[in-house]
């Protein structure tokens, strides 16, 4: 039985990027969290924040390394030098033998910002190895690529959530929020209250659909079309803003030009959304005197994912609703440090403050900070589709460092993917639980959950917040920066580490500064002190930046650019043998893929197992009932879930949650096609068939 010591200060929830504040408290003997009042959450939790202290004191958890004898052999404790001596062996044999790119690190959306800052530093400095990557890039990739090339920086929400209620109209595409970042309906109710139009584009009449104004049922993979549509009806009617166009952007003519050829029937073929919604929507935005354009995973996890987000992008610039409050372009980021993990240098092209790997005086800067000769560091590498694909093969990733993901729920096409896991010489995963990954895996390295240690995270509105250590974390467990500074030291580069996670913060100031998210003014003080210190924040006497684009955008010119994109069809369309579209997203009781929140009996109650969405009128046709079982299949593999039969979905559409792995895994039907751009997997939309499957 582990026995807490509850430390002082607050925390922040381990789940999604609301990252709502939260203390540790402990309730008839056990441990349990409270809400705390703060400028985000105000007082609210969802149902995984409430039950988020459970996996705390799991029966389940590990508290020992595990490691196999042989490739088959059961995993076995084993103590910490033993593990850890074998991984650096592994890691030293596969340099031996392929060089240091046969060493592959992989990272994670929830790490947080130490912890994603030494993970990066150590693949560049401590393995010398141009692989890393991390879970993010089957995530905030395309609105990340689009934000940056049009804005010139990629702040999921470049204001503070605070602006949502004063916008007089929300358009949501793609994003289900009320199960995905629950606490923030709170700011979507209020923007209803006060008289705020909310339109949810997305495929089913999800939570956040049922709570707006309109809803524009669109065609998976057409989310385009659809942005085109709204430009086409704003610039017939005179909706568009010419003096921001003229006084702010560039790029316009291009974007116009294409933007005149979606003329509303067409788009209605395309999208299936009915004219008269389209054009009510384009007004609603138009007419507003604020506005916001709010992007999630649906049209970003596509293969032409950064285009999709940039034909929202051109809609909102057209329509002068950015750079001002209560406007903006964001996208709604998933993950719990989804926006620090992906600024500090896990990414496979980026160093910290999101500078660039392939960028000489980037390297240089970052380079003086690490005490290195910038020679040393390697190029850009792989992204994570691309680094795992390499896994095993002859001239690829040999050895793989996995933390603070679980790429066998999470990754596309997953039975492909163990194959190429099993053919690695060796597998290391840290986790605090037997993932699907761990359970692969050569070595286990058990390692501390959210509470047990200190550190930062960045919330979805770049807003950087502070955990408190609460409780230490059990015997027998280890952070994951103890593991990394370890395994330097086997390395003969335990010079270049800290595991304090406070003088990591101090370091990743440094490396930050100057770069465009910049933390050199941030620190744990001010953090607590004033609720949160947004970046960029250049001094300590520098107030931090809630909202970066009021006088100019983040581009070398100051001006936000138009991108000329048009509607391509997703790289698999429903045909013949596969004639509906799959789509996959989550559920309010689950967080990612499960490795936590499968843990806490309250959520598996309401949420015990996968499922498929399916539409009663298809499903009666087919012979599928509700609660019998359903084959899925499309051309990687099958699935067999439980049947939810719901008006609330298309006729042509599937819907299936990610969070579960086995043999109801969304995730070993989904499409690895890559967006050119961003190379996220297509998760999205892909082509499938269903077919009872017995009522077991
Ligand atoms: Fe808040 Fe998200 Fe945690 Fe729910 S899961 S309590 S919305 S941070």
């Amino acid at each position: 039985m582990i026995q807490p010591t509850i430390g002082s200060g607050g925390t922040h929830c381990p789940y999604c990027a609301m990252q709502c504040a939260m203390d540790l408290v402990v309730e008839d003997g056990r441990l349990a969290t409270a809400a705390r009042d703060f400028p985000t959450n105000r007082g609210g939790l969802c149902r995984k924040g409430w039950t988020a202290a459970e996996p705390l004191s799991s029966s389940v958890r590990l508290l020992t390394p595990l490691m196999r004898d042989s490739r088959g052999a059961p995993l076995r404790p084993a103590s910490w030098d033993e593990a850890l001596d074998a991984v650096a062996a592994a890691f030293r044999a596969a340099r031996e033998k392929g060089g240091p790119d046969a060493v592959g690190v992989f990272g994670g959306g929830a790490l947080s910002n130490e912890k994603a800052y030494m993970l990066g530093k150590f693949a560049r400095v401590g393995l010398g190895t141009r692989n890393i990557d991390y879970n993010g890039r089957f995530c905030m990739a395309s609105g990340a690529a689009a934000g940056n090339r049009a804005l010139g920086m990629d702040r999921g929400l470049p204001f503070p959530m605070t602006d949502l209620p004063g916008a007089g109209a929300i358009l949501i595409v793609g994003s289900n929020p009320a199960e995905t970042l629950p606490v923030i309906v709170q700011y979507l109710e209020e923007q209803r209250r006060h008289g705020g139009q909310l339109i949810v584009a997305d495929p089913r009449r999800t939570a956040t659909a049922q709570m707006a104004t309109l809803h524009l049922q669109l065609t998976p993979g057409t989310d385009a079309a659809l942005a085109l549509g709204l430009l086409h009806v704003a610039l017939r009617d005179n909706l568009v803003d010419r003096a921001f166009i003229e006084a702010r952007t560039t790029g316009f003519g291009a974007a116009r030009r294409i933007a005149n050829a979606y003329w509303p029937e067409r788009v209605e073929r395309i999208t299936g959304v009915p004219i008269a919604q389209l054009v009510q929507a384009a007004h609603m935005l138009g007419e507003a005197s604020t506005a916001m354009v709010l992007t999630g995973r649906g049209p970003e996890q596509q293969s032409h994912g950064v285009e999709n987000a940039h034909a929202f992008i051109n809609l909102a610039l057209a329509l002068g609703k950015v750079g001002r409050p209560n406007c903006g372009w964001g996208t709604l980021t998933g993950q719990g440090n989804g926006q620090g993990g992906r600024e500090h240098g896990q990414k496979a092209d980026q160093l910290p403050g999101y500078r660039s790997l392939a960028n000489p005086e980037h390297r240089a800067a970052v380079a003086a900070v690490w005490g290195v000769d910038p020679d040393t560091l390697p190029p850009p590498g792989p992204s994570a589709q691309e680094l795992l694909e390499s896994c095993g093969s002859p001239d690829g990733v040999r050895a793989l460092l996995v933390m603070g993901c679980n790429l066998l729920v999470a990754a596309p096409q997953t039975e492909r993917l163990r194959a190429r896991l099993e053919a690695l010489d060796v597998l290391v995963v840290c986790d605090p639980f037997l993932s699907e990954t761990a359970a692969t895996a050569d070595i286990v390295l058990p390692v501390a959950q959210w509470v047990e240690e200190s550190g930062t995270v960045t919330n979805l509105e770049g807003r950087v917040l502070l955990r408190h250590c609460l409780s230490p974390p059990p015997e027998g467990v280890r952070s994951d920066a103890q593991v990394l500074k370890a395994l330097a030291e086997r390395l003969g580069r335990g010079a270049y580490f800290t595991a304090d996670h406070r003088e990591l913060f101090e370091e990743l100031r440094r490396a930050s500064a100057g770069g465009l998210a910049d933390y050199a003014g941030i620190t744990w003080e001010r953090i607590e002190a004033e609720q949160g210190v947004f970046w960029p924040c250049p001094s300590e006497e520098h107030p931090g930046t809630p909202r970066p684009f009021l006088d100019a955008f983040a581009t070398p010119d100051g001006r936000a650019r138009f991108f000329a994109v048009e509607h391509r069809p997703t790289a698999e369309e429903p045909g013949p043998g596969y004639p509906m579209f799959l789509t996959t997203g989550r559920v309010l009781g689950h967080y990612n893929s499960g490795t936590q929140t499968r843990r806490v009996a309250a959520l598996n109650a309401g949420d015990p197992e996968p499922f498929v969405e399916i539409h009663p009128d298809v499903a009666r046709s087919l012979g599928i009932s509700e609660g019998g079982m359903a084959r899925i299949t499309t051309r990687r593999g099958e699935a067999v879930l439980r049947a939810r039969l719901t008006r609330a979905i298309r006729f042509d559409t599937l819907f299936v949650p990610f969070h579960w792995g086995g043999r109801g895994g969304a995730n070993l039907l989904t499409n690895p096609a890559l967006d050119p751009t961003s190379r996220i997997p297509e998760f999205k939309a892909c082509a499938a068939r269903i077919e009872p499957a017995g009522n077991g």
